[in-house]
């Protein structure tokens, strides 16, 4: 029998109101079943808002030191629980273990993170313009936040979301993907264990569509966090636009690394093996394309070749394999049809570009590491974001073309370039058109007490990670304290002639 995963509304695990399950499987090997969800829709959602608005006031009006207190708690049964829970991921999402204990461990940091921030939501203290008055900054939770996850981090990004929100006092309805609910399951069962209230936090599993574009319009839910594709991501700046909703956007990711001709190239090869084909390239940070300089651009893409052929792909339960599968096999074909589009537009393929289907690969939605020469910038395989293992390589003949090229797709979220010259790799961090630029280090490994987000298409401005995480999830409200005694007047002219 399968392990039935129910909706957790008001701190209690119900069904779908319309009865309907759906089935997570391994990625890795369909045969393997992880449980059955609740396939939502709006009467769930509607449920669980409704719950998290009863919370409200109670969840509020706790200090937030005690709050976090929670929180701290809840992180200690995530440490204890590590490695269950890295397993339980890698089944559902496919990356390989090592990977979903640094999933895990992220969650474990931002709850410890939050566990500190708990005593800081700091305001600030202003001097008045007039006498004997006093103006300060504090800050408030603003109610019902509606979460809505993508699936390749499926505990750190849930993490993001709800260890601050809940941190500021504000309640929630969390939505996982539907590729990935585990994983926030388990995640949720620490906060309710920690003692967390009911109704404090509530999991509505479904699909975007219905439960997604529920939260979206439900009047009673106040802010909106998504993380995903820029094309959601969109939609949901619309729907929140209309009620005027905060929303915070974490989206897509067209990233590159550069490397000059006097970078050290066994540093620069590591980093773009790590970057290109770590978690399957199914990073909103991965490094999707390599721009080489002229000088290193034969030997660097020679390099890359042959460590990417060599990648171990498989099951990433065995601790062994380097690369796991594409999360789905619609993500896999994704993936194949990028690598046709890239070679009717005449890129070279240099490895890879296709399915592995033999012997265990067979269960599963493996793909080959996949690396294409010969790219030019206009090429679609150099602008739209693929999310699979494969690396676009791309010669340029200076840093200022570099640049250019880095900067010429319509995302901007991490950057990377590898050069021994400090003039130049502090000019590329002034330059690169990115929320994140990493110098001599792969686009990928963003750390958990920094602001992380993109420019242009990959968001809106806002940044979860870190203290930024704290100004989303709560408004902040202006005080004046007269003490004078009588009416003074501000904003009036009282310059006396
Ligand atoms: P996606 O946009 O397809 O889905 C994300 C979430 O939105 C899912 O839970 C989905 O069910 C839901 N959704 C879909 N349609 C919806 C709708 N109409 N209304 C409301 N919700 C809806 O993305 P994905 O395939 O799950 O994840 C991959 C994408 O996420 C990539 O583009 C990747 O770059 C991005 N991502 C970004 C970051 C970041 O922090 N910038 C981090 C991880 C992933």
């Amino acid at each position: 029998m399968a392990t039935e995963y129910r909706n957790f509304i008001n701190g209690k695990l119900v069904p779908a109101r319309s009865g309907k399950t759906y089935e997570n499987r391994n990625p890795a090997d369909t045969a393997d079943l992880i449980g059955v969800f609740s396939a939502s829709d709006a009467a769930d959602v509607a449920d669980a808002v409704a719950a998290a608005k009863a919370a409200y006031p109670a969840w509020k009006a706790i200090p937030a030191p005690a709050r976090g207190e929670i929180m701290r708690k809840a992180t200690e049964k995530l440490i204890a629980r590590k490695d269950e829970f890295a397993k339980v991921m890698t089944r559902e999402m496919g990356k390989v273990l090592k990977e979903t204990r640094g999933d895990v461990q992220e969650a474990i940091d931002t709850g410890l993170y939050a566990a500190g921030e708990r005593r800081r939501i700091w305001g600030t203290v202003a001097p008045s313009e007039l006498p004997n008055k006093m103006a300060y900054v504090t800050r408030q939770p603003m109610g019902v936040w509606g979460m809505i996850c993508p699936w390749n981090f499926p505990m750190a990004i849930p993490s993001w979301k709800l260890f601050p929100a809940l941190t500021c006092g504000n309640t929630a309805v969390i939505k996982p993907a539907t590729l990935t609910p585990a994983s926030t399951a388990n995640f949720v069962q620490c906060l309710a264990e920690a003692g967390v209230p009911a109704g404090v936090v509530n999991v509505v599993y479904g699909a975007g569509g219905t439960v997604g574009e529920a939260l979206l319009n439900h009047p009673d839910v106040a802010g909106v966090s998504f993380t995903g594709s820029s094309e959601v991501g969109r939609r949901v700046a619309e729907v929140c636009g209309r009620s005027l909703k905060r929303c915070s956007l974490e989206l897509g990711g067209k990233n590159a690394q550069i490397v000059l001709d006097d970078a050290d190239l066994e540093l620069a090869l590591e980093g773009a093996l790590w970057g290109a084909f770590g978690t399957t390239g199914q990073r909103c940070t991965a490094t999707s394309r390599l721009i080489a300089q002229a000088g290193v651009y034969d030997q660097l893409l020679k390099m890359v070749v042959d460590r990417a052929a060599k990648l171990r792909v498989g099951n990433g339960l065995d601790e062994s394999i380097e690369m796991g599968p594409c999360v789905s096999d619609a993500q896999r074909q994704t993936v194949h049809s990028y690598v046709e589009i890239g070679k009717q537009e005449g890129a070279r393929l240099a490895c890879g570009g296709g399915p592995l289907k033999g012997g265990a690969h067979g269960k599963g939605f493996f793909y080959q590491p996949t690396v294409f020469g010969n790219v030019t910038p206009q090429m679609r395989i150099a602008r739209e974001e693929i999310f699979g293992p494969v690396l676009s390589v791309i010669k340029v003949k200076d840093f200022d073309e570099a640049v250019r090229v880095l900067n010429g797709t319509p995302y901007g979220l991490s950057s990377s370039i590898y050069t021994r010259n400090v003039n130049l790799a502090m000019k590329a961090v002034e330059l690169l058109e990115a929320g994140i630029t990493y110098v001599n280090a792969p686009t990928i490994g963003a750390e958990c007490h920094l602001p992380f987000g993109g420019v242009k298409d990959t968001g809106n401005g806002h940044r979860e990670g870190g203290w930024t995480a704290y100004d989303i999830f709560s408004e902040p409200k202006t005080v004046y304290i007269d003490y004078s005694g009588a009416l003074q007047k501000a904003q009036i002219d009282n310059v006396q002639d």
